[in-house]
């Protein structure tokens, strides 16, 4: 399916509707999100292995949660990995820092929404720097940067940003719901006994990832963290679906992004809904959430529905 550029941009305004209005109600905590981005993804992700050790399915599957298993990375691509082989998950530095710039971005939007298209636009230069430092890295080589990473509000020729001490605590906590969805999707792919894109038919792979969103969508939420924050990686793979050469990194190995979204948010409402402590969840995430994410599902209905 092509995605036109204009309703992938709808929809990123649209997940950035609920992402903005999850960051204006995430209660904050006191984690301290200060240091260098690589120490405090490391943090981040031990405390996502914390909170998944108790409701990790099934039990045997726990040695996964060790923190040799669950690496942070030193490049610069925008994409986390399972290696199969080794049974570890990778999640790159960058995928971190560029998650942080964007959570720092949306708060500024949710100030000035008149930003919603400059930070479509943005989005598009994140997307295009990654499409260029994928193709300057040699085949099977690191991959690395050193052009400046350009934080949103100056991107959009806005002061600098001035994020408050409870703000900062509400991103770190944000921080760990993001790292937890693409971590719990990075494991689904190692307990379900996933096989690589290389050895599989693309009809299998999306299968695949469509499996372990579920996976992941599950364990966030009995984990008693939130999918919300990590529709910004989606977000991201949206914009970069509907550019000319995005699509093509992907092949077809992964269904739409938009699709995605749709599969997982659906899931997540309807848990809101039947399970025990739905009322719980949508307190937490915010009745305006709930209802933005509702509407998300709902414009995306079309599209993905089958
Ligand atoms: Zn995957």
């Amino acid at each position: 399916m092509k995605i036109s550029p204009d309703f992938a941009a709808r929809t990123a305004i649209a997940i950035l509707s609920v992402l903005s209005g999850f960051a204006a109600n995430a209660a904050p905590t006191d984690v301290d999100s200060s240091q260098q981005i690589i120490n405090a993804s490391k943090r981040t992700i031990a405390e996502v292995i914390r909170a998944f050790r108790p409701v990790l399915r099934p039990r045997s599957a726990v040695v996964l949660l060790d923190p040799q298993r669950i690496l942070v990375i030193p490049t610069a691509d925008f994409n986390a990995y399972s290696d199969y082989t080794n049974k570890r998950v990778l999640i790159p530095a960058e995928f971190m820092a560029e998650t942080l710039l964007q959570m720092q971005g949306t708060l500024l939007v949710e100030e000035k929404p008149s930003l919603r298209n400059r930070y479509v636009a943005w989005l598009k230069y994140l997307t295009e720097r990654s499409q260029h430092i994928l193709q300057t890295a040699t085949r099977g080589g690191v991959v690395t940067d050193h052009s400046p990473l350009i934080p949103f509000w100056k991107f959009a020729n806005q002061p600098p940003q001035y994020i408050s001490p409870h703000f900062k605590h509400v991103i770190a906590n944000a921080m760990v719901d993001a790292a937890a969805l693409v971590v719990g999707h990075e494991l689904g792919h190692l307990v379900l006994g996933h096989r690589q894109y290389t050895e599989i038919s693309s009809e299998t792979s999306q299968r695949q990832e469509y499996e372990a969103d579920a996976f992941a969508e599950d364990l966030v939420s009995r984990a008693g963290l939130t999918i919300v924050p990590g529709l910004a990686f989606y977000e991201r793979f949206i914009i970069s679906e509907s550019s000319s050469s995005g699509g093509a990194a992907y092949g077809h190995t992964h269904p739409s992004a938009e699709c995605r979204v749709y599969r997982m948010v659906k899931r997540n409402l309807e848990r809101m809904t039947s399970v025990e402590h739905g009322r719980e969840y949508v307190e937490r995430i915010g009745e305006n959430v709930e209802a933005q994410l509702q509407s998300l599902v709902d414009s995306l209905r079309d599209e993905c529905a089958q």
